[in-house]
């Protein structure tokens, strides 16, 4: 079987890659490097013999060569902007790479009759939450432009499901956390975003980043901060698997949810990583974030039962290799310096 794994140079994608890799998929793996990183698929040709292409799949002419001159039998795709403020202030820039590259890669799917298409999608689709955990049932209205292309491209994919007969998997991640057993890959973002990295690295000195800030802690939750859904990615990843799998086998359409199905507060996280640390970290309350619902945690029950996926790795786990992976991070960042 080979598979393309589109963005297979990002967070998430190259995880994905390491997971198919010991599941002894063939992999053909496509990314334009601009957010993501070339030392990531230096790392991915260290385990297999795998086929890199750069390319931009806003470019026709790139993916109807992918299609062309590569026998590929189904597609992970993950090749996506996903800054959720910057969306906001490029639109644009989101509508054009997310939807407008999906589109291509999907026309060209139909064209060379490639039918099955396992995609990264998020729990932003589902927008303020009317109640949680939050299930695939919940009414679908994002907040925000990112939200707002990978819930299009769900549409996308449901009316090619029934004009074109191509079978698409859609898994709704909450948030993601962790990174390789090995930090062989990890959470490599210019502008990072995230909780977990930017509690960690506020721990390095002379990191350009200052103290580590907490958005808000007067939400009408117990501890007054945030409450999210924290999956570990490898454990995410395994998922894409299993979707796939479930293709093959089933081929039929359909999305689930991706999640502990556990909340933890940002104060939680914040503790938690000063624990795995065995370290104080400085800490500051600030303004709340704009956009920032104040409970999301998942229902991924149907997962469970349909999928056969049962996400193992903690919390701790989760910090611990992310933590590890900062470390690696910084000496890779130092070679590149010379
Ligand atoms: N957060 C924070 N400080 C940071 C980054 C994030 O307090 O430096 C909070 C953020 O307001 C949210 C939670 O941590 O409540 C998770 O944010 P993240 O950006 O990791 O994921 P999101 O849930 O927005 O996708």
């Amino acid at each position: 079987m080979n598979i393309l794994i589109t963005g297979a140079a990002g967070y998430i994608g190259s995880h994905c890659a390491i997971n198919f890799i010991n599941n002894n998929y063939n992999i053909i793996v496509f990314d334009n490097l601009e957010t993501g990183h070339i030392e990531i698929i230096e790392e991915l040709k260290k385990l297999a013999d795998i086929k890199f292409i750069k390319g931009d799949l806003r470019n026709k002419s790139d993916v109807e060569n992918l299609f062309k001159e590569n026998k590929i039998d189904a597609v992970v795709h993950f090749a996506a902007y996903s800054l959720v403020e910057e969306s906001v202030k490029n639109p644009s820039k989101y509508y054009n790479n997310n939807v407008v590259g999906t589109l291509n890669l999907i026309d060209s799917m139909v064209k060379y009759n490639v039918k099955k298409i396992v995609f990264s999608s998020t729990c932003a689709t589902y927008g303020e939450p009317k109640y949680t955990p939050l299930d695939e049932n919940h009414p679908q209205n994002p907040i925000n432009p990112y939200g707002s292309t990978k819930l299009v491209i769900e549409y996308m994919l449901k009316d090619y499901d029934k004009a074109y007969d191509l079978k698409s998997i859609k898994l709704r991640y909450f948030n993601v956390a962790g990174c390789d057993e090995k930090s062989r890959t990890g959470e490599w973002h210019d502008i990072e975003t995230h909780l977990i990295p930017n509690i960690l690295k506020s721990t390095f000195e002379n990191d350009s980043n200052k103290k580590f800030k907490i958005f808000g802690n007067d939400y009408n939750t117990p501890d007054g901060t945030c409450v999210r859904d924290y999956v570990n990615v490898e454990d995410l990843v395994e998922a894409h698997r299993l979707a796939l799998e479930y293709l093959i086998k089933e081929n039929k359409s359909d999305a689930f949810n991706l999640g502990t199905q556990k909340g933890n507060s940002v104060r939680e996280v914040f503790d938690t990583c000063q624990k795995v640390l065995n370290k104080k970290i400085d800490v500051e309350i600030a303004q709340r974030r704009e956009g920032d619902p104040e409970i999301l945690y998942s229902n991924s029950q149907k997962a469970h039962k349909i999928l056969n996926w049962h996400p193992k790795k903690t919390i701790e786990y989760s910090i611990k290799t992310a933590y590890e992976w900062e470390c690696k991070l910084r000496e890779i960042l130092a070679e590149r310096s010379g």
